[in-house]
């Protein structure tokens, strides 16, 4: 359930119709739903009954406001670097529900965290645990330690955001993280407090996040059989959405069968979801430049592969409707963006209303990974994004300018 529908033909975002908003602040825009936020923050939250944090993935979708928002609802922030360390303690979210993962933290990042005073590191090779316990010791603090664990696990999602199998650079491999274990306890600086894993995105099926459960269960009773305990459990994120006509889990058949594998385990849970929580409470709000006919026909429009690259990157399918329903005949088309490239398309050879200059296109689900990835390429200043709530909408992030594109830049 989200809060874009539209009425007598007219899309709204809540109570605002989208057209307005396109008036206000022109296109393209990223604009957000306060409610479908709240809505899908909250189901997903409540749906465990044991011990939990909800923190949410700051990657998938950056912006302060949504940081402090899901702050204010309890939720906490999983970060991937210094940055979103900074915008998190920025919007105001509580450092103890701060979980700092990915591959490569540099030594910098790492004081950053320690001196942040962060909920724990997720460490994932054996150098970055001697590299942490050297900074830790630098600064006379402990660092809170959590290995994450490659489960080898498939996820059965899209090659480039599959995490969890043995070939992926993520995490220490299972078999091997009980090593990872005994030499961080022996550290002077390092306190362990969990054990972490993220096996993928967009994931449609629960049963690769039980078996991913299972194997950590057992890796965590190995610990316990070493007189290692851990307090945090952390499963990642990774559950998916609906961009057409997938059947994600529902947030309660989710949790259903994790804390079913949960019984005994005496630790709390700590998630990261990204996508599920922002993915449909956003879209990607385009003006139509031009059409054109040549081999096939091309509708061209204001946002490129900068402003949402999921479609060129993973061929992302993103549903794209009409800001205001005609009643016009369909036809097949491309759907391209101004970028130089020829991978620069939101759909390609899919059939839809015929479209004229001017018109406005909602591309839906554009929340998670949409903004977030954007760039500057080709010199386009980023977009807009607007955030609505009831009746009211507010501009989150102002809309770059040329001189903003050359912003420390020198000629020497
Ligand atoms: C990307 C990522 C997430 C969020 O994934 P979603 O599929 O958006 O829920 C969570 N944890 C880690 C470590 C990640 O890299």
């Amino acid at each position: 359930m989200n809060h874009f529908q539209y009425k007598n033909d007219v899309l709204f975002c809540e109570e605002v119709p989208v057209a307005e908003v396109a008036a206000a602040v022109g296109t393209p825009f990223y604009l957000y739903s306060a409610a479908t936020l709240t809505r899908h923050f909250q189901a997903f939250d409540s749906a465990f009954s044991l011990p939990h944090i909800t923190c949410f993935a700051v990657k998938s979708c950056s912006n302060i406001a949504l940081l402090n928002l899901f702050g204010k609802l309890g939720g906490g922030a999983d970060i991937v670097s210094g940055g979103e360390l900074f915008r998190a303690l920025k919007a105001g979210v509580d450092p103890k529900k701060i979980v700092y993962s990915g591959v490569g933290k540099s030594e910098a990042e790492l004081r950053f965290a320690l001196q942040s005073n962060i909920l724990m590191l997720n460490v994932e090779s054996h150098q970055e645990l001697e590299t942490l316990q050297e900074v830790a010791s630098s600064l006379g603090v402990t660092a809170p330690v959590s290995f994450r664990v490659n489960p080898d696990v498939d996820p059965k999602t899209h090659a480039y955001i599959s995490t969890g199998m043995a070939k992926n650079k993520f995490g220490i491999p299972i078999q091997d993280a009980l090593n990872s274990y005994v030499t961080a306890r022996q550290m002077s600086n390092i306190k362990i407090v969990g054990v972490s894993c993220h096996i993928g995105s967009q994931l449609t099926d629960v049963s690769p996040f039980v078996e991913s459960l299972q194997k950590v269960k057992s890796f965590v009773e190995r610990l316990r059989q070493e007189g290692i305990t851990i307090s945090y459990l952390d499963l990642g994120g990774g559950v998916g959405i609906r961009y057409s006509d997938e059947e994600p889990p529902l947030p309660a058949a989710y949790a259903a069968a994790l804390e079913r594998e949960m019984q005994g385990l005496d630790c709390s849970l700590v998630f990261e979801p990204g996508r599920v929580i922002v993915g449909n409470a956003g879209i990607l709000v385009t003006k139509v430049l031009y059409t054109k006919e040549g081999g096939k026909k091309f509708v061209i429009v204001d946002a490129g592969m900068n402003d949402l690259a999921r479609p060129s990157l993973y061929d992302a399918y993103h549903a794209i409707k009409p800001v205001v329903r005609t009643n016009s005949e369909e036809e097949t088309v491309d759907v391209v963006g101004p970028i130089c490239e020829s991978g620069d398309f939101l759909c390609r050879g899919r059939k839809m209303p015929a479209y004229t200059r001017g018109d406005l296109l909602a591309v839906m689900s554009a929340g998670a990974y949409g903004f977030s990835m954007s760039s500057n390429y080709n010199s386009r200043p980023r977009v807009p994004e607007v955030l609505v709530d009831g009746s009211n909408f507010h501009i989150i992030r102002k809309r770059e300018d040329y001189e903003s594109l050359i912003a420390g830049e020198l000629i020497p």
